[in-house]
């Protein structure tokens, strides 16, 4: 194989996204090319140096990578026996020259998709082929989001499409009302993980329903619906199409959950009879193969279609399977029998898994609470909704820097990430080694928020200060995650500013829902703010928050902030992808954190961690207060509390205890662990 070949070979494999070196070739074939192309390797290589390809050591460093990427591919696999996972989700965050997400949800779901392929599982991915991706974001002069759509180029992309032996394209067809709809998809490697994103948008589909799968998210329920048949009728049947064969289903969220009745539908045409018995039969043996993830505890949040809605687009297949209009519908209602009720995901996603879970052990507790009315029977704590807490797949969120730097400390720090005495082995480190790190890190992203927003007129980023104590907030733009509760009361905000010794400054990022005025406004507000006297040049929005933007800010910034009104936060995963960094967690008990807290490794904003709400007004004020609190008397005199050799030894004794106690622990890898041993190999039976 030549260089060539073997470049070509690597751009098509997302391997390359968690691979540091592997994204330093192809920024050495042309580096304009690749910054511009949001680090696209199939783009970059269609446009590379012809000397760079002719030089022997570029040559050798390729012959490297591709040999580090083999040995991955053939690596042993964690578990011998592990059932055949087909997961299925509406979004996948893999990396921003891909962007198929809109937040947290489709974040989590790559990083499962990378863990399964670090772990050898036998894992195939389903979801949408997304051509306009999430919405790029600029800020008007008021600072109001603006959106635009740029469009994937299927081309410039690593996938391509799915075909049989023969090399046709695969094609299946599902239907909306009784109109038929062709679905393809798109194949894409993620490590050893293989993706397929489903596409109506070909010439044999009627000129309406070709742009359904093109964006997240959009207005309109009956657009929802035709979504969701796509992704759970079209995107089963199509793997089925393809031979590809499934021990475990993992519905993750309730959008993919017809993929259910489409499985009891596949299992009554078999029969000749539809009778109870047969029936119940059918519904015990979808169960026994499907799983299923719930994400949020807002009870808006679950998808739900009226009646009339569901009634009209699922006639087509409500005829093929032979069922009444009140018993489709009663799949998916608490009570079969109320008229009003809708039809809701998770309802029918409940109703016909094996095992359920939330993605915290508090949000397990939240989500038992929240659908204990489908169990009468049952107590709260017996509610069959268990819970596997979130990780992140730590080698697409550590920075390269400090992927090197645990290179030096730990050795093959990538061979077992879950595993807590590696990672416990960086208490021998110094301080002053530990505090150089993070002086490097907080640098490079200064520099890094110079150059993003050097063409915005709004804010006085030149005036950011690589050394002053950095705090980091970046996520969507939802009302419950309180982005400006810390200037709730402004003026105290303005105290904790503006003291000229001990200077401290923050970076926010994240896009609102284009639908949502209120995401919108709460994005204006902190503009307006920073460009108040005392925050200028202290309090900086970055504009489109990105998977890159991302790992800039959880690798620079000192201390996360996170505070959602509790328990609105399932999970969160960002500040999760802090702490190998050697960042801080500044966090409400809420989501992960109860579990990850423990006193030395970060701070807790008030005391309580619950599944009980209280008075949102009240809430915000109490926390308001502890936020603030904390900072002044506990965060910014640690920071700046300094020895004679200008190490603040208190600080530094916190990062130490963060990165040995919750890399490991909220890795994907634990995470993906756990799916393993308590869900995928589980039989409720057993
Ligand atoms: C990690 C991440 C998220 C999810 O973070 P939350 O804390 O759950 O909000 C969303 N978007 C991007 C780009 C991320 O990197």
């Amino acid at each position: 194989m030549d260089t060539r070949e073997k470049l070509t070979e690597l751009a098509g494999n997302l391997w390359w996204s968690w691979n540091p070196p592997a994204q330093a070739l192809f920024s050495k074939l042309n580096e304009d090319v690749f910054q511009d192309s949001w680090r696209n390797p199939v783009t970059t290589l269609k446009q590379a140096n012809a000397s760079v390809l002719a030089d022997a050591s570029f040559q050798a460093e390729v012959n490297a990578v591709y040999d580090a990427f083999k040995s991955y591919m053939g690596s042993k696999p964690r578990f011998e026996d592990a059932p055949r996972i087909s997961y299925f989700c509406m979004e996948y965050g893999l990396h921003e020259s891909l962007a198929l997400y809109a937040g947290g949800l489709g974040i989590l779901a790559g990083d499962h998709a990378k863990a399964a392929s670090d772990l050898g599982l036998s894992f195939t991915a389903v979801g949408l082929f997304l051509r306009d991706g999430y919405f790029r974001q600029h800020f008007d002069a008021n600072g109001w989001q603006q959106e635009d759509y740029p469009a994937l180029d299927p081309e410039n992309s690593p996938a391509t499409l799915a075909t049989d032996k023969d090399g046709n394209v695969v094609r299946v067809t599902v239907h909306f009302a009784h109109q038929p709809i062709q679905v393809q998809a798109w194949k894409v490697h993620v490590g050893r993980t293989i993706m397929y994103l489903l596409d109506t948008d070909f010439e044999e589909n009627p000129t309406e329903y070709r742009s359904l799968t093109r964006r997240l998210y959009q207005n309109g329920r009956a657009v929802r619906i035709q979504q969701e048949i796509i992704l759970g009728i079209g995107g089963l049947r199509l793997i089925q199409a393809l031979g590809i064969e499934t021990d475990v289903y993992h519905m993750n969220e309730g959008h993919c959950a017809f993929l259910t009745l489409e499985l009891l539908r596949q299992y009554l045409e078999k029969g000749n009879v539809l009778d109870d018995l047969t029936l119940s039969e059918g519904e015990n043996w979808v169960r026994e193969q499907c799983v299923f993830t719930t994400h949020t505890p807002v009870m808006a949040g679950h998808d739900r279609f009226s009646p009339d809605v569901f009634l009209e687009q699922m006639a087509g297949f409500r005829e093929q399977m032979g069922f009444s209009e009140h018993d489709l519908l009663s799949y998916g209602r608490v009570e079969p029998n109320n008229s009003e009720e809708n039809f809701t995901m998770t309802v029918l996603a409940l109703n016909m898994a094996r095992t359920a879970n939330g993605v915290s052990q508090l949000h397990g507790e939240v989500a038992r609470r929240q659908w204990r009315h489908m169990y009468p029977d049952a107590q709260v704590k017996d509610v069959p909704i268990g819970a596997v807490t979130n990780g992140v797949h730590l080698p697409t969120w550590t920075s390269p820097i400090v992927q090197d730097f645990l290179s030096d400390k730990l050795g093959d720090w990538k061979k077992a990430l879950s595993d807590a005495s590696i990672w416990k082995q960086l208490e021998s480190v110094s301080d002053e080694e530990l505090w150089a790190l993070r002086t490097k890190l907080r640098h490079t992203l200064v520099a890094f928020a110079k150059k993003h927003v050097a063409n915005q007129t709004l804010q006085c980023v030149e005036a950011l200060n690589p050394d002053a104590l950095t705090i980091g907030f970046a996520r969507r733009f939802a009302p419950y995650k309180r982005a400006s509760l810390l200037f709730r009361d402004l003026e105290k905000a303005v105290k904790i500013f503006s003291n000229e010794d001990r200077p401290v400054q923050i970076l926010f990022a994240g896009k609102a829902h284009p639908a949502n005025a209120e995401g919108k406004q709460l994005i204006q507000q902190l503009v307006e703010i920073s460009r108040h006297e005392a925050f200028k040049g202290k309090l900086i929005v970055l504009e489109n928050y990105s998977m890159e933007i991302g790992r800039m800010l959880v690798s620079g910034c000192d201390v996360w902030l996170n505070n959602p009104r509790r328990p609105y936060e399932a999970s969160g995963t960002s500040g999760q992808k802090v702490p190998a960094h050697g960042g801080l967690n500044l966090s409400i008990l809420d989501g992960w954190w109860p579990e990850g807290f423990n006193d030395t490794n970060g701070w807790a904003i008030g005391h309580e961690s619950s599944a009980d709400t209280k008075e949102p007004s009240i809430q915000d004020q109490e926390d308001v207060l502890f936020l603030q609190d904390t900072l002044l008397n506990e965060v910014i005199p640690m920071f700046y509390n300094r020895d004679e050799a200008g190490i603040p030894r208190e600080w530094v004794s916190r990062m130490r205890s963060a990165m040995t106690t919750l890399p490991w622990a909220f890795s994907a890898e634990r995470m993906l662990i756990d799916y393993v041993e308590q869900v995928y190999r589980v039989l409720e039976s057993a």
